[in-house]
């Protein structure tokens, strides 16, 4: 069996781990990514970018053209169904940035994948990260190489194969696969759980207007709602499920850009959206034209006990997750991975002592139990209005930012007893 050897092994080239590499990259850390998938995910997911983030890919002249293809929205405005009871503003979040940037997960990992090839790394496509074991000097990292075949006469069908196995010798493995991670579950990484998994139904559609720059949230008695407004006449509505909807696991990420459209699917759609908005959103009044996508999802509130364990670390939503409105767990990614990569240079190149890595992973792990708010409530302000106190938990995940961001935003509803 053919073996490799480099010093860092990323496995899953979504978000998370396309930065992450191309930190590890410019750090001048030798980088080996493998992706189960063929290509980049071709929807648009968790679709905005925090101030915070901005700041990081301005670092890689990723910026400024993000920010021409997407959509900057300058305030966050929370409904109970009918009526607008607050709103937060980006304006005071950061100086350079002060907004959040409305672009397609689709698009930011293009963005990562150009630059990462820029510096010379290629994502391994169809590489699909099966186990690894320690050696007294390095990790053995066992990786599979996916082939497709075609099988079927009457009804064809494609298979996936594995072609072939192989092994990465690797002083550091970081499993950056998303949330239904194999590496968490082989480095035997466990999470605490904050309620109950919650699930949302999303479509994406083109009407005859724009819509204001913000994005509304609509906190019904028992659902949470997002409207986004999207680039070109588009939108996306989030519906939260009642909790007695059938279970749902995490959907794969859609690689095909086409979406096969059927006039009646699809006239079903509308009206379905139609109804839920007329009944959580009345104010809702936009065309609902073509179906450009629509799924559902499942979101746990969870954090991993540890980010690490020896040589192995945990990023993106592989170590957290939280509800989709106010997109932390993809934007906390980047900002970790920040943090991270400068330390794991110091152990890999300068013998600095690992510990510095338990200790961020602690770190990591209070700023999330902040985040998921497990005492807020008996920790917040006084003169707090009674519509926010007693929705002070559900809002702080809806709140576009994390670390100063989140407290900068929580602030201005009165939320300022956490630290992040
Ligand atoms: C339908 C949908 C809607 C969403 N909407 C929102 C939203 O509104 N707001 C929000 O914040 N978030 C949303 N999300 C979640 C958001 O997409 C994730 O937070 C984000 O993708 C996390 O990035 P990541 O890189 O950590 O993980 P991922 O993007 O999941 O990337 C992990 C990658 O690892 C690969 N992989 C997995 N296992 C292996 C393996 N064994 N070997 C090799 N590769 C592997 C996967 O193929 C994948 O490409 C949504 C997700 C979905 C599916």
């Amino acid at each position: 069996m053919h073996e490799d050897r480099t010093e860092v092994v990323v496995v899953g080239a979504g978000p998370t781990g396309l930065w992450t590499a191309l930190l590890l990259a410019q750090a001048g850390i030798e980088v080996t990514i493998v992706e189960c998938a063929d290509r980049p995910a071709a929807r648009s997911y968790a679709c905005a970018l925090h101030p915070s983030t901005l700041r990081l890919l301005h670092r890689f002249g990723l910026a400024t053209p993000a920010i021409e293809q997407g959509r900057s929205i300058q305030k966050v405005a929370f409904y109970d169904g009918p009526n607008r009871q607050t709103e937060v503003s980006l304006g005071s979040v950061d100086a350079e940035f002060p907004f959040l940037l409305v672009l397609p997960q689709c698009d930011l990992e293009s963005a990562l994948e150009h630059a990462l090839r820029a510096s010379g790394v290629n994502v391994y496509w169809n590489h699909r990260f099966d186990s690894y074991r320690a050696d007294a000097e390095d990790l053995v990292v066992n990786i599979e190489e996916l082939g497709g075949s075609s099988g079927g006469y009457i009804i064809p069908h494609w298979e996936t194969v594995v072609k072939a196995q192989r092994t990465i010798r690797t002083e550091f493995l970081i499993g950056a696969d998303g949330a239904n991670s194999l590496v968490r579950s082989r480095a035997s990484l466990h999470s605490t759980h904050f309620g109950c998994r919650e699930l949302f139904a999303v479509y994406e559609f083109q009407s005859d207007t724009s819509g204001d720059d913000e994005v509304r949230i609509v906190l019904a008695e028992e659902t949470t709602n997002v409207l986004w407004p999207l680039l070109d006449r588009r939108f996306r509505w989030t519906f939260q499920l009642m909790q007695s909807e059938p279970n749902i696991e995490s959907p794969e990420k859609e690689r095909r850009a086409v979406r096969q459209a059927h006039q009646a699917v699809d006239d079903r759609i509308r009206a379905h959206v139609k109804h839920l908005a007329e009944r959580r959103a009345p104010w809702f009044s936009a065309p609902i034209q073509d179906v450009d996508w629509c799924t559902q999802v499942a979101f746990d509130r969870r954090v991993v006990d540890e980010f690490g364990a020896g040589k192995c670390w945990l990023a993106g939503d592989a170590a957290h997750q939280t509800g989709p409105a106010g997109v932390q767990s993809l934007n906390a990614s980047f900002l970790e991975a920040d943090r991270f990569v400068p330390l794991l240079k110091s152990v890999l190149h300068e013998g600095s002592p690992a510990i510095g890595l338990t200790a961020l992973s602690n770190e990591f792990r209070n700023s999330w139990l902040a985040m998921l708010g497990s005492n807020l409530i008996e920790s917040c302000s006084e003169n707090l209005t009674p519509w926010i106190r007693k929705r002070a938990q559900r809002i702080l995940p809806c709140l576009p930012g994390v670390g100063s961001g989140l407290s900068n935003l929580a602030g201005q509803l009165g939320l300022t007893g956490f630290q992040s």
